[in-house]
């Protein structure tokens, strides 16, 4: 009798052990159809309406993050590196004037363009980070110079200019950075805070009113390449009338980027002081690390209930090590693009 009851707890003991570690279905189904390697980028999420935006607009965008992918695409399909692959993309917007970073940053409250980028190897975890720098043309290439030719992880202001120069990184001067549909946002939100700081309350957040009703523009990609390593990486211009050296989450280890090769690689757009407290990148790949759960499920967490909750707004993009990718956001739209193993291309800018 003692003997039965032994071998009947033995066996309960198994099996809870036995769906204790059980992945979530999630994860079979991902390892099942695991890709050799996948990328995705975004382009910024906020208030972005399809009745807002002219055929034109929507084909631009969708131009550029399609140009942007494939340069990321060949990389990883010619058996380049993720880290590669997500400096390379992220240049190709950059480049273009219609996001927030680099060419086309958003305007501080001085009339300046401070930028921030980060980017992170899933391998090593090795991070590199620069904030506030003013003259180099693309930030994300600081970033990752930072990483490897330097001993820190994050530079700011005048001294990330200098080792910028340095490093013989393309310098620009400030006023390549200036485009007049920036340049217009900074003076209308001038306007509304004049107005607002007139009649009420001087003390209010600045510019809270114009970013709930603002798209964000920073952008970021995340990679998967054919060695099983996880890149991501983030730059922007941050938000329209910042001062006082406001750094956001972007060049953040663990709130803008975070990459590991046994969770997940994650760049994030948003109100970047919500993202930094809720530290969401790393919020993301801690819950794949300690509770076993898919992408989607941590992802998915993360945005809709614990920023959300917090009263933040945004977005982010990820892949896993299986090359899952996964946008989450809580704003009407994201700009957005993923490309698998397969070369099969997908570009979103709305809630589907
Ligand atoms: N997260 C960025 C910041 O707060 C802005 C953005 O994503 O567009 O600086």
């Amino acid at each position: 009798m003692k003997k039965l009851v032994y071998l009947v707890l033995v066996l309960l003991a198994f099996t809870s052990c036995k769906n204790e570690s059980k992945l979530p279905v999630e994860h079979v189904q991902q390892q099942k159809e695991k890709q050799e390697f996948s990328i995705i980028i975004h382009g910024g999420a906020g208030t972005i309406l399809k009745e807002n935006m002219s055929a034109e607009k929507e084909a631009a965008y969708k131009t550029t993050l399609e140009e942007a992918i494939r340069v990321g695409y060949n990389i990883l399909k010619n058996g380049g590196s993720s880290l590669d692959a997500v400096q390379k993309t992220i240049n190709v917007m950059e480049d273009s004037p219609l996001f927030n970073a680099g060419k086309g940053a958003v305007f501080t409250n001085a009339g300046t363009n401070e930028h921030d980028a980060s980017i992170m190897d899933g391998k090593t975890l090795n991070a590199g980070a620069s904030a506030g720098t003013t003259i180099v043309k693309n930030p994300i290439n600081l970033a990752r110079t930072v990483m490897d030719q330097s001993p820190h992880v994050m530079l700011s202001g005048n001294g990330a200019n200098t080792f910028a120069k340095e490093q013989g990184l393309q310098i620009v001067d400030p006023d390549y950075f200036y485009t007049e549909r920036r340049h217009k946002s900074l003076e209308k939100i001038k306007e509304t805070e004049k107005l607002e700081l007139d009649h009420d309350d001087k003390t209010a957040l600045f510019y809270d009113a114009d970013i709930k009703n603002s798209k964000f523009g920073t952008v970021g990609c995340a990679a998967l390449d054919k060695n099983g390593n996880l890149a991501a990486g983030t730059s922007t211009g941050g938000m329209t009338n910042k001062r006082w050296g406001r750094v956001g989450d972007s060049p953040i280890i663990g709130a803008g980027t975070y990459a590991n090769n046994n969770t997940c690689a994650v760049s994030s757009t948003g109100w970047g002081e919500y993202f930094i407290r809720a530290m969401v990148a790393y919020d993301i790949s801690a819950l794949m690390e300690y509770k076993n759960v898919s992408l989607q499920e941590a992802a998915k967490e993360v945005i809709q209930n614990k920023l959300t909750n917090l009263g933040g707004t945004g977005g982010i993009v990820a892949v896993d090590k299986y090359g899952t990718m996964v946008a989450e956001f809580n704003t009407a739209g994201m700009y957005r693009a993923t490309m698998n193993a397969k070369g099969e291309l997908s570009i979103g800018i709305y809630k589907d």
